[in-house]
C-alpha cells in the first residue's frame, strides 16, 4: 500500500491515527492516509498564523509570490501524469480527464502568479486639503479551504491560487474519501519552496472540517462541497465571524431547442451528465426540451447514453468509471426509486452492473408525467439525467428557474435573439450557450441560493481574500484644530 502524510508546518508527518483509502474500481484499501484529530488541526492554524504574521512569507514582495506560484505551476505541470494517476486511483475519474484537468490546474496557478502583484490599492482625491488618503489591500489572514472528492487538485487551486496571490496562510483539508492526490500535492508546494507554514495540507471527516472552521485564527473559509455541509460550516464560522465563501452543488437546466444543433447539443448534453460520472457541481442534470423534438433527441441521447464505454479508470479508452463511494452509489438510487415511485420513467440504465467496484450506468429518467418527482429536486452528482419538456422559450425560462438552486445553465438554440432571452432571464452563476462545461482561469465560477455564494476564478477571486485599510495622513505641521468637532 502507499502511504501518504499530513503536511504540517513544513513537515511531513504520519499524524494521530490513519485508515486505508478505498480503490473505487474494486473496493480494495490501496494506499494508508492520515486522519487529523482537534490538536492537528490546531497545529496546522497555529503553523498558517505564525508564517502569516512573522517570518519570510509577510516580508516577501508580491512579486516574490507571484514567482512562488509560478514554480508551483511548473511542477503541477512536471509532476501531472503521477498526479493523475494517483486521483485516478484514489476516486475513479477516468484518466482521460484527470490527465487533462491536471494541466489545466497549471494554468490557474500561473494565472493567479501574475494577478499577485496587480492586487491594487487606490489614492482617494479626498474633500478635505491637508489630508492623504489612500487603500491598502491587504491579505484576509489564515484561510480554511475545505474541498470534496471530486477534482481536489482543481478545488484546491482555485482556493489556494488567489488566496497565496493575495498573501494569505492556508490550512486545506482535504476529502476524507480520497485525500492521496492532495496529500501527494504538498510535496510539490515544499519543493516550490512556500515557507513553512504558509500552506498546510491535512485531511479527516467532518469532527476535522468543524475543530478548522470554529477555530478562531481563521479568517476566512473557502468551502466546496454540498449544502448540507455548508450549513455546518457557516454555523460554525458565526462564533468568531468569520468569511465564507460556498461553492455548492446544483440541479442545472439544459434547454434544447427544436431550432438547435442536435447533433452538438446531444454531445454536450453527454458531456454534461455522464462526464466523471456525473459527479460534477455543473452537471446539466436536468434536460428540458422541446416538446416538437422531444423523441428525436432522447432517441439519439439514449443511444450515445448505451454507447458510453463503461471500464477501468486507467484505461485511455474508458468513457466512464465508477462512482468515488458505495455511499453515493447507495444515495443515487434510493433517489431513482423515490422518483419512479412518483412516476418518473427510467428510459436508460438505472441498474447496478455486477462484478466489483462501485460502477453506475448513464441513466435517463423520462419525469414529462412527474413534475413533482425527487429527481428534479434534489441533485444525484451521478450519471442520472432528469428530462422534462416544454412548448415555448416562457415555459422553458420558467422550468429552468424552478429550482433552489442556481450556479450553472446551457442553452442550445440558433436564434441570436433567443439567446439572448435566455441568458437574462436564466438565474444561475454561469450560462452556456452552445457549449457546456467549459472553464477557464480567467472566467469566474460560482452560484446563487443553495448554490453558494462568492465567486472562484478571475480577479474577483483575489480580491475576496483581501480587505482594504484606510490609511489617513495629515500633510499640515500646524496644531489640530478644535479637538471636539470631526473633520
Ligand atoms: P460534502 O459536503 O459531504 O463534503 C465536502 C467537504 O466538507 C469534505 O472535505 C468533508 O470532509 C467536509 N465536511 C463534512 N462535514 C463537515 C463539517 N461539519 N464541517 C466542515 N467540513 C465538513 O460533499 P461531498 O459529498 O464530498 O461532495 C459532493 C458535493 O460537493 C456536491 O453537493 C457537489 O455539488 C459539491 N461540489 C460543488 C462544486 C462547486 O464548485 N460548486 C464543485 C464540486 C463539488
Amino acid at each position: 500500500m502507499q502511504v501518504f502524510q499530513h503536511y504540517i508546518d513544513g513537515a511531513f508527518e504520519s499524524g494521530s491515527c490513519q485508515s486505508g483509502s478505498l480503490d473505487p474500481a474494486t473496493g480494495a484499501a490501496w494506499a494508508l492516509i492520515p486522519m487529523a484529530k482537534a490538536a492537528d488541526v490546531q497545529r496546522a492554524v497555529a503553523a498558517a498564523d505564525r508564517a502569516f504574521r512573522l517570518g519570510e512569507w509577510p516580508r516577501l514582495t508580491a512579486s516574490a509570490r507571484g514567482k512562488l506560484l509560478l514554480k508551483l505551476a511548473d511542477l503541477v505541470e512536471a509532476e501531472a501524469q503521477t498526479l493523475a494517476e494517483i486521483e485516478t486511483r484514489d476516486t475513479g475519474k477516468i484518466i482521460r480527464e484527470t490527465r487533462a484537468q491536471i494541466a489545466y490546474v497549471a494554468e490557474y496557478y500561473r494565472y493567479y502568479a501574475g494577478l499577485a502583484d496587480k492586487i491594487e490599492g487606490a489614492h482617494l482625491p479626498i474633500d478635505k486639503p491637508d489630508m492623504e488618503v489612500w487603500l491598502r489591500r491587504e491579505p484576509v489572514g489564515v484561510v480554511a479551504a475545505i474541498v470534496p472528492w471530486n477534482s481536489q487538485l482543481f478545488l484546491s487551486a482555485v482556493k489556494l491560487g488567489p488566496a497565496l496571490a493575495a498573501g494569505c496562510t492556508v490550512v486545506l483539508k482535504a476529502s476524507e474519501d480520497a485525500p492521496a492526490p492532495l496529500l501527494h500535492f504538498a510535496r510539490l508546494v515544499q519543493a516550490a519552496g512556500f515557507p513553512a507554514g504558509v500552506v498546510n495540507i491535512l485531511t479527516g471527516g467532518p469532527a476535522t472540517g468543524q475543530a478548522l472552521c470554529a477555530h478562531p485564527k481563521v479568517a476566512h473559509i473557502a468551502f466546496t462541497g454540498g449544502p448540507e455541509t455548508a450549513r455546518h460550516i457557516v454555523r460554525a464560522s458565526a462564533e468568531n465571524l468569520s468569511r465564507t465563501s460556498l461553492e455548492l452543488g446544483g440541479k442545472s437546466p439544459f434547454i434544447v431547442f427544436d431550432d438547435a444543433d442536435l447533433d452538438s447539443a446531444v454531445n454536450a448534453q453527454v458531456a454534461g451528465i455522464f462526464a466523471a460520472s456525473g459527479q460534477s457541481c455543473v452537471a446539466g442534470s436536468r434536460l428540458l426540451v422541446q416538446a416538437s423534438i422531444k423523441q428525436d433527441f432522447l432517441a439519439r441521447l439514449g443511444a450515445r447514453a448505451q454507447s458510453v464505454k463503461m471500464g477501468a479508470p486507467d484505461r485511455m479508452d474508458t468513457e466512464i468509471g465508477p462512482l468515488c463511494t458505495d455511499r453515493q452509489r447507495g444515495r443515487i438510487l434510493d433517489l431513482i426509486a423515490r422518483s419512479t415511485a412518483m412516476g418518473a420513467r427510467l428510459v436508460a440504465g438505472g441498474e447496478v452492473p455486477e462484478g466489483p467496484g462501485y460502477y453506475f450506468p448513464p441513466t435517463i429518467l423520462d419525469c414529462t408525467a412527474a413534475p413533482d418527482a425527487p429527481c428534479l429536486r434534489e441533485e444525484f452528482f451521478g450519471p442520472v439525467l432528469s428530462v422534462q419538456t416544454f412548448t415555448d422559450e416562457a415555459e422553458a425560462l420558467h422550468l429552468a428557474n424552478d429550482t433552489a438552486y442556481g450556479l450553472a445553465s446551457g442553452v442550445f438554440t440558433n436564434s441570436l435573439t433567443r439567446a439572448h432571452r435566455m441568458i437574462r432571464g436564466i438565474r444561475a452563476g454561469i450560462v452556456w450557450v452552445n457549449t457546456y462545461r467549459a472553464v477557464s482561469p480567467l472566467a469566474p465560477f460560482g452560484g446563487h441560493g443553495l448554490s453558494g455564494h462568492g465567486r472562484e476564478g478571475g480577479l474577483a477571486a483575489a480580491l475576496d481574500y483581501t480587505t482594504v485599510k484606510t490609511v489617513w495622513l495629515r500633510t499640515s505641521d500646524a496644531p489640530i484644530p478644535d479637538p471636539f468637532i470631526m473633520r
